[in-house]
């Protein structure tokens, strides 16, 4: 099975693998740009790229996966122009650069955490490798395949172009991309429309900024990732990631550039995510569509009917292949929670089952099938459709319509754990959500019956006061036309 999976996506043992000098598997996804919050869109792409990370590390690979974190260099535009928006956001909350980068970066960690996605290995930011990506611009001026004009270097893609594939990753023509680029209009420093820049110089107000030998300045959008995957996992690696929105510049600049710096191109492997939609739309920033990940998990927005929990959104995510596009709606999450609390209550009565002598099923084909959905590009919705024939095993055995061994049992359990627990990274709700202890459950009682009186009594003052201390301590209370409920 293993070779199955290594055929279709890396090409390599094992075996060779440990062979080779580093032995480690190295996978370097685009991380986030941390100048707001994470929408679910950013959070489907990462939690796809912890599913490919965590059935690695199932197969028993070491893998190093290096995940950046953006915190410098990101203009508006995608033309190397307009505000830095670390910068405007500074500007807009009163708030030094770094402040903000700061505030996004501990708040990414802890969505990431609440979704039970695995910390990467490395976490390398953008500003921590200013001299690496000053490096290689040096060495492709040297190269002959970018040049300095008025303190910005522009990397030169029509003269790349002449030998190389510029457009690998998309396939389209370059005379095209020309076609669909506006023309130079006389004020710009680059010699080519399609060129794009390496080190931008800073205009005196520009907060994050560097020294250079070209001056004062900031890197440009690509450079980073070159810099920071060449660097962790050196000129080659085996599978470089980010959503499908990046691919057409992000990524087929960075290969141009890797190319130029040192002959190589960085990745064996491109995987892009599709993008998670809401009614046909690319959920994100700009449109204004998005969804945070905490309005959906206290229900705080008008399009949500109620909360759902961090376990029921990665169910959710995972019930679609990575390649196709996602729509999110609360109509959708409704069948999702239904169908992971199917999932959850199966397990409970899995662990109830008692073992026949003999058996009606085949629970090894079983895993078989589970093992060749992930071995075929981490087909998670194939995936899934035989875990429900597991619960429907788990479920017939407990109405004795079917009888199972104490070995069908045992790997019952097994694939519990492998696919649901370890690879599809899911956790009984009691452990996600972190659920309280009957403790808790009674303190929690005793609180909303003192808020309730509070506000019977009309003293609006204490059941507010109660109401914003337990949101200080991370509890949210949700009143409803069906009571009030709480959650942490
Ligand atoms: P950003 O913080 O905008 O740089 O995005 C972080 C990651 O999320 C990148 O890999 C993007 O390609 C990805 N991304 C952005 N929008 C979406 C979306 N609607 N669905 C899936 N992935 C997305
Ligand atoms: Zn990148």
């Amino acid at each position: 099975m293993e070779k199955l999976f290594i055929y279709n996506t890396l090409g390599r043992t094992k075996e060779e693998f440990k062979a080779i000098n580093p032995p480690f598997l190295g996978m370097y996804v685009c991380g986030p740009t941390v100048y707001s919050d994470v929408h679910l869109g950013n959070c489907r792409t990462f939690m796809s790229f912890d599913l490919m990370y965590r059935y690695l590390v199932h197969l028993g690979y070491k893998v190093r996966y290096v995940r950046n974190i953006t915190d410098a260099g990101h203009l508006e535009g995608d033309r190397d122009e307009g505000d830095d928006k670390f910068a405007k956001k500074a500007k807009l909350m009163q708030l030094e650069p770094m402040e903000i980068v700061q505030k996004y970066t501990v708040g990414f960690r802890d969505i990431m955490a609440l979704l039970n996605n695995l910390p990467p290995s490395i976490e390398p930011t953008a500003t921590g490798h200013i001299i690496e990506q000053q490096e290689i611009t040096k060495q492709i001026i040297k190269n002959g395949l970018a040049y300095e004009h008025n303190g910005t270097v522009y990397f030169d893609v029509e003269k790349f172009a002449k030998t190389n594939n510029y457009t690998a990753l998309t396939n389209r023509k370059l005379e095209e991309l020309l076609e669909n680029t506006r023309e130079l209009d006389g004020q710009e420093d680059k010699k080519g429309r399609l060129d794009f820049a390496l080190w931008i110089k800073a205009k005196p107000e520009h907060l994050m900024k560097w020294p250079s030998p070209w001056g004062v300045g900031f890197p440009g959008w690509h450079i980073e990732c070159s810099a920071m995957s060449t660097k962790y996992l050196g000129e080659q690696f085996d599978i470089h990631g980010g959503g499908m929105d990046l691919q057409a510049t992000h990524h087929t600049n960075e290969i141009a550039q890797n190319i130029a710096y040192c002959g190589k191109s960085p990745a064996n492997y491109w995987l892009h995510t599709n993008m998670l939609t809401v009614n046909g739309q690319k959920m994100s920033k700009s449109l204004g569509n998005s969804f945070l990940p905490m309005e959906l998990f206290t229900g705080e927005h008008h399009l949500l009917s109620k909360g759902f929990s961090p376990m029921t959104v990665r169910f959710f995510m995972m019930q679609t292949h990575y390649r196709s596009t996602l729509d999110f709606s609360n109509d959708a999450l409704l069948a999702s929670e239904k169908a992971y609390t199917r999932l959850m209550e199966s397990y409970k009565v899995l662990q109830t089952l008692k073992a026949s002598a003999t058996t009606s099923e085949n629970v090894s084909t079983l895993e078989r099938a589970c093992y060749d959905a992930m071995n075929d590009d981490f087909n998670t919705p194939v995936l899934i459709a035989h875990l429900f024939d597991a619960i429907r095993m788990i479920n017939s055995a407990n109405d004795k319509k079917v009888s199972l061994t104490q070995s069908d049992i045992d790997l019952l359990q097994k694939i519990y754990q492998h696919f649901i627990f370890d690879v599809m990274g899911l956790r009984k709700e009691e452990e996600a959500t972190g659920k309280a202890s009957a403790a808790l459950e009674g303190v929690m009682q005793l609180v909303l019956e003192l808020r309730d009186k509070a506000k019977t009594n009309k003293d609006f003052a204490t059941s507010d006061d109660i109401r914003n201390k337990l949101t200080q301590a991370n509890i949210q209370v949700k009143d409803s036309k069906e009571g009030v409920s709480w959650s942490i």
